[in-house]
């Protein structure tokens, strides 16, 4: 470490430098120390990268020459006296607290030196097979001229450093390497994240932006608007300039990226994406991959356990524990095709049909009719009534602005523009021709699970629980020659269909553990699949499961031939639910799904439940709160924010039952297992 009494006795042999003002001698330090890497790319290629030059490159000191106003033989002679301690101790001379001078605008237009560099964090070639490994990296060109997004110092101009092996041909950038068209991000999480070509977004800014996700529903659109209004530190003139602008495709690209690193870090992979072709498609593959894995997997408190959601519950003297999870269904999803319960991918969210029901695009949009639709219409000639009446309202009644101010629900966010139609499913009833009512079935109607009566699916599955099964209900083509004349009621789809609903899997201590989109309605079948698929690993299903339509899923089960799951679980509904919602003379609401026919679930009064439901219901309300957000996403989007915001929400429900003293654990069975949830 370098001393004062080292720093004057060096200093000493040259009197004239004594001279030198104090600011110019410390920000001499602290530029040097930050110029290293520039100083050692210049050096001969087997040059030991841990040794201090004996001079510094002209480039490096006429750069210091010009910033801090000194002569030259001032510089060359505090180098020589100051070189080791700067070479050994630079990172620690640069303190967290570290304020660069301003930057004053670069004289010439391709600067090659500022106070603000980005560098790659390899000197040398890394590349195991290259004969040049372990030598050092060259500059390759000019460095680019940069925008850094900054947390507390607001949009800086700076220049990022990149570096070439000339053996091998890899190239350095600040973030990672690109070779042989694959990009490979370096270990761990940078501090600066390139989100465009020439954008960097401090890590920090990004954490925030996800904070708010999590914490405040805010999109990627909305975030870099906060950033601009609080963070920028602009002056008005500034606010124009492109270079300077935030966009919303750079927060999203820096919030999947840091996930991803987050991810790769966790799994102690690294992260690779195609180097060429668009921006845009980049880390599809990698978010696919990602999602995929969660889904098969689950998240990483799929094993957990605390004090408050699960129960020591002694029998005959005999220690025993049980836990258990609350399911349910949260209103939220994205375009999918129009086919009720198809799962295939639309090529953009903005298709109706995926690409193996492209050609229902022929067809007349109302429900079971299969004739032609009129050339420019979107229904055939007996359903004409149909649209023009979808046409005649102005589309008003079915668009999200009046079906929000309706629901009184504010919701800012412009990741989707309000007066879009929400893309309707509207039910009509016709009379003579005529359409006597109409009402618009879009946004799925918040799922009162208990109140809404088991849909046909669950009797027209013969073929036992499958996502599968549940699929292309048939659906009762009307006869037209009574159409034209009688009265009838018919669904016409005018937009895009959605997915119907997300079902959710959260213990009472809100930690949601799985997670799973249904397709076209929230069916028992589909629950009962969801239920064993997640829970594949022996041992890993919990003893109860609060469902509010426990009643009907304990009769489906029954009338399965070889059923079990039934009998070798606790299927109750809540006692609230019990108490207003449910037939007390029914079997098997009164018996089976009675929550006070389990004394385990009792509290202390023997009247109440003992785990606590409300923390789940909370979540739930909160995981509702992204339907704006996500609506318009793709599949892949989707699914990967969503994963991402369920992470880092259990990662502060963690800390918090750490916090609460309920001694957050994990399963180590369940935890290092991984499932196959294949579907
Ligand atoms: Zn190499
Ligand atoms: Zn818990
Ligand atoms: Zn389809
Ligand atoms: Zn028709
Ligand atoms: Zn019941």
């Amino acid at each position: 470490m370098l001393t004062i009494r080292d720093v004057l006795s060096s200093l000493g042999g040259v009197p004239s430098l004594l001279n030198t003002p104090l600011p110019a001698f410390s920000q001499f330090i602290r530029l040097a120390s930050k110029l290293r890497p520039a100083i050692v790319h210049q050096q001969v290629h087997h040059w030991t990268p841990s040794v201090a030059p004996q001079s510094l490159p002209d480039d490096v000191s006429r750069f210091l020459v010009g910033r801090l106003s000194i002569p030259k033989t001032s510089v060359d002679g505090l180098w020589e006296a100051l070189k080791d301690g700067i070479w050994y101790d630079g990172p620690s001379l640069l303190g967290e607290d570290w304020v660069p001078l301003p930057e004053c605008t670069p004289e010439s237009a391709r600067p090659r030196l500022s106070a603000r560099m980005l560098f790659p964090p390899a000197q040398v070639c890394m590349n195991s097979e290259c004969l040049g490994h372990g030598k050092l990296l060259r500059w390759k060109d000019d460095p680019k001229r940069i925008t850094l997004f900054t947390f507390s110092e607001g949009v800086q101009d700076a220049l990022a450093v990149q570096l070439q092996c000339y053996r091998c041909g890899t190239v350095y950038y600040p973030n990672y390497t690109a070779y042989q068209g694959i990009r490979r991000y370096y270990a761990g999480l940078p501090e600066f994240v390139q989100v465009s070509d020439h954008k960097y977004v401090e890590r920090t800014v990004l954490e925030h932006f996800t904070m708010l996700s999590v914490l405040s529903w805010t999109s990627a659109t909305n975030a870099a608007h906060i950033y601009h209004e609080s963070l920028s530190q602009l002056k008005d003139a500034e606010r124009e300039i492109a270079r300077y602008r935030l966009r919303a495709e750079h927060t999203w690209d820096g919030f999947v990226i840091l996930a991803l690193l987050r991810d790769a870090r966790d799994q102690s992979t690294v992260l690779e994406v195609p180097n060429g072709g668009e921006q845009k498609d980049r880390f599809t593959a990698a978010m696919r991959a990602r999602n995929e894995r969660i889904r098969r997997s689950g998240q990483p408190e799929y094993a957990h356990y605390c004090t408050r959601c699960v129960r020591r519950f002694d029998d005959d003297g005999e220690a025993a524990f049980i836990d258990c999870i609350v399911i349910d269904g949260v209103s939220i999803g994205r375009p999918c095709c129009g086919v009720r319960h198809c799962r295939g991918e639309l090529h953009t969210p903005q298709d109706h049909w995926c690409l193996e029901h492209m050609d229902q695009a022929n067809f007349c949009v109302v429900e079971g009719c299969r004739l032609p639709h009129r050339l420019r219409f979107r229904t055939c000639e007996l359903h004409a009534a149909i649209e023009e009446h979808y046409d005649a309202t102005g589309k008003g009644m079915f668009n999200l602005r009046t079906r929000l101010q309706r629901q009184r629900v504010s919701h800012p966010t412009d990741s989707i523009t309000p007066a879009a139609p929400v893309d309707e499913e509207i039910e009509v009833e016709v009379e003579g021709g005529r359409v006597v009512y109409a009402s618009g079935l879009g946004l799925a109607p918040a799922i009162a699970t208990g109140t809404t009566a088991p849909s046909q699916d669950v009797s027209s599955t013969s073929s036992g629980p499958s996502f599968q099964s549940t699929a292309d209900v048939p659906v009762p083509i009307l006869c037209p020659e009574k159409e034209v004349t009688g009265n009838y009621t018919a669904r016409g789809r005018f937009g895009r269909r959605h997915t119907h609903n997300e079902q959710t899997f959260v213990r009472p201590c809100a930690m949601i553990t799985c997670r799973e989109t249904f397709y076209g309605s929230e069916t028992v079948p589909q629950v009962l699949d969801m239920l064993k698929k997640k829970h594949l690993i022996p041992g890993s299903r919990p003893r109860y499961a609060y469902f509010d339509n426990n009643c009907i899923l304990f009769k489906h089960c029954d009338s399965l031939p070889g059923e079990t799951i039934h009998l070798e679980m606790g299927l109750p509904v809540d006692v609230f639910h019990w108490k207003c919602k449910h037939k007390k003379t029914d079997e098997a609401c009164s018996y089976h799904c009675n929550p006070l026919a389990f004394p385990e679930l009792l509290g202390e009064d023997g009247k109440s439940s003992h785990f606590n439901s409300s923390a789940a219901e909370q979540t739930n309300v909160w995981f509702g709160g992204y339907h704006a957000i996500v609506r318009e996403m793709s599949a892949v989007k989707y699914d990967f924010f969503l994963d991402e915001m369920i992470l880092r929400k259990n990662e502060i429900t963690r800390a918090k039952l750490e916090r609460e003293g309920c001694r957050p654990g994990y399963r180590t069975e369940l935890r290092f297992a991984s499932t196959d949830v294949s579907s």
